[in-house]
């Protein structure tokens, strides 16, 4: 006897008794776990399984069998709710961002974009010294390695923003920014800003706000990009 698989997006057809004998409760096309009972309803609707049907429910009752998940994490339903334990997108794109950050090799501090479309990940950058220069934790920029006070000398410095190096990256990789949105650990300079605005970024999500960044937020929505904090 054959029911169809429960997913809406997949429906292939599934052979009950076979699954049955072998305790498979799972579609072997997408991995959707099916309850049996369901089944075998969804069976006994069709005429010519009638038989087969009532065979299925007498072998459920002797199996104990475990339950499936109340809710599938393909239905749409499911999709579209966001759950206590499950991260909505702003929260998704930002913890990906601070593990991004993980990766920089400034010793001053570790600052990280991702540039997102259609819920994509389209490009990622650290801050750190440029591709192919000793990196700024092994010496690689001397203002960084020194004891310049916290801003100071920042035209000195030889680290690339995490923002700039998302978008260079792309531009690396021959990807299009147009209508990105671009998730960083902390608010744009006024630098980051500029690029933002010529590279066709249209949002900004910031976790943390960097030190006299007033002036590239206000340049950034002049610009008409949308900006906004988001703290996890
Ligand atoms: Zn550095
Ligand atoms: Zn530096
Ligand atoms: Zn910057």
């Amino acid at each position: 006897m054959r029911i169809r698989c429960p997913n809406l997006k997949c429906r292939s057809l599934l052979d009950v008794a076979e699954a049955m004998k072998g305790k498979e409760l799972a579609c072997p096309r997408c991995g959707c776990p099916f309850h049996a009972p369901e089944a075998a309803e969804e069976a006994s609707n069709t005429a010519s399984a009638a038989p087969a049907a009532e065979s299925l429910q007498s072998q459920t009752a002797v199996a104990d069998l475990p339950q499936p998940a109340p809710t599938r994490e393909e239905s749409p339903a499911a999709t579209a709710a966001t759950s206590p334990s499950r991260p909505g997108w702003d929260e998704y794109f930002m913890r990906i961002a601070s593990v991004v950050a993980l990766r920089s090799n400034c010793v001053k501090r570790k600052v990280a974009a991702l540039v997102v479309k259609d819920r994509r990940i389209i490009s990622t950058g650290y801050n750190g010294t440029p591709r192919g220069v000793r990196n700024c934790n092994e010496g690689g920029c001397p203002r960084c390695n020194s004891h310049a006070p916290s801003g100071t000398r920042l035209e000195e410095c030889l680290c690339s923003h995490g923002e700039e190096n998302a978008i260079t990256q792309a531009a690396y990789h021959g990807t299009r920014l147009q209508g990105a949105t671009l998730y960083s650990t902390d608010a744009p300079c006024l630098l980051c800003a500029k690029m933002i605005i010529n590279s066709g970024i249209v949002e900004v999500v910031y976790h943390q706000d960097y030190p006299m960044n007033e002036g590239a937020l206000k340049l950034l929505r002049e610009a008409g990009v949308a900006v906004r904090q988001f703290q996890v």
